[in-house]
C-alpha cells in the first residue's frame, strides 16, 4: 500500500491520502484483535521547507491489560505527524523518514509513529484509575 508522490517530489503540493491499515494486532503493543482496522486519513505536503505527513489515526480494537489480564475495548483518534526528507544526509536523524522514490509507505510510517506514541504498559480502564 504505497502512496504516490511523485507530483509533488519536486514542486511544492498536496496529496490527501485516506487508507485502512491491514496491520497484525501483534504490531501493536497490547492489542489482539481490531474492532475495525486502523483507518487514517491525513495529507503529505511539500513546501519549500520540506516534507510532511499529518494524519489522524483511528483505533478500534481488543487490548489485554498488563495488570490484569483483562480483555477490553480500546477507541481512540490519534493526531499523527512526522517529518520526511529526500535528502541522504538527514538519514541519522531518526525523527526523518527517508523518501526513497516517488512512493511512500504511509502504512508504516504511521504505525511507527503510532507506536512511539503508544504507552509501553496498556492498562484496562478498571487498573488505570
Ligand atoms: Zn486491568
Amino acid at each position: 500500500m504505497a502512496l504516490d508522490i511523485r507530483k509533488i517530489l519536486d514542486n511544492p503540493g498536496v496529496v490527501s491520502f485516506e487508507e485502512t491499515f491491514n496491520w497484525e494486532p501483534s504490531e501493536v503493543i497490547g492489542a489482539t484483535a481490531w474492532n475495525s482496522l486502523p483507518y487514517a486519513k491525513g495529507t503529505v505536503t511539500h513546501k519549500p521547507s520540506g516534507f510532511s505527513l499529518a494524519a489522524t489515526l483511528s483505533i478500534c480494537g481488543q487490548f489485554t491489560c498488563d495488570h490484569c489480564g483483562a480483555t477490553f475495548r480500546q477507541a481512540g483518534i490519534f493526531p499523527l505527524a512526522a517529518v520526511l526528507t529526500d535528502e541522504l544526509e538527514d538519514t541519522d536523524n531518526p525523527d526523518y523518514y527517508l523518501i526513497t522514490s516517488g512512493e511512500l509507505d504511509i502504512s508504516e510510517i504511521l504505525r511507527s509513529e503510532y507506536v512511539l506514541q503508544e504507552p509501553t504498559t496498556i492498562l484496562c480502564p478498571t487498573c488505570d484509575e
